[in-house]
């Protein structure tokens, strides 16, 4: 098995046991990496540490633009599915956001402490002041009827078809 952690894997838990498993991570998730006890596990861990490659980060990029996910991930989330694409890995995450896009791109993933989507959810970008709704492939962030600065809502969800453990 592969497995691509990202920084939650490093932060969130005391303890991983991947000795069975390849393991890898990208430049990004070590740069966020601060304290002792973090840094203490990546160097048992020992991830091999993969810049992904540009076709896959783009590949992220546009699915998270029409999701309407692209303003809540960051390029560290970006990098590590990107990387799960490139190697064909399980993405280890417990971001929600991650994990919703990795659905979508239908990577496989896991949690790290068992903090799970439950659902699959789509973002909408519209106008809190005129509620216009705009499509996510919208490049601008102003109401184009009345000027105010757009935001994004969660509005549709859809059960996940496989329970994670
Ligand atoms: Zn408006």
């Amino acid at each position: 098995m592969k497995y691509v952690l990202d920084s939650s894997c490093f932060i969130n838990t005391n303890s991983l046991n991947f000795e069975e498993s390849e393991t890898y991570t990208t430049p990004s998730v070590i740069k966020e990496l601060k304290d002792f006890k973090s840094k203490a596990l990546l160097n048992i861990i020992n991830p091999e540490i993969i810049k992904p490659k540009k076709e896959c980060l783009r590949i992220v990029k546009e699915k998270a633009k029409k999701t309407g996910d692209i303003n809540v991930l960051s390029e560290t989330d970006i990098e590590v599915i990107a990387l799960g694409i490139e190697i064909e890995g399980i993405v280890v995450s417990d971001d929600f956001d991650v994990q919703n896009i990795c659905e979508e791109l239908r990577i496989d993933w896991r949690s790290i402490s068992g903090t799970n989507i439950k659902k699959l959810f789509k973002r909408e970008k519209y106008c809190p002041a005129c509620g216009k709704k705009f499509k996510n492939t919208f490049e601008g962030n102003i109401c184009n009827i009345c000027g105010h600065k757009l935001k994004y809502r969660v509005v549709k969800t859809k059960k996940l078809k496989t329970k994670k453990t």
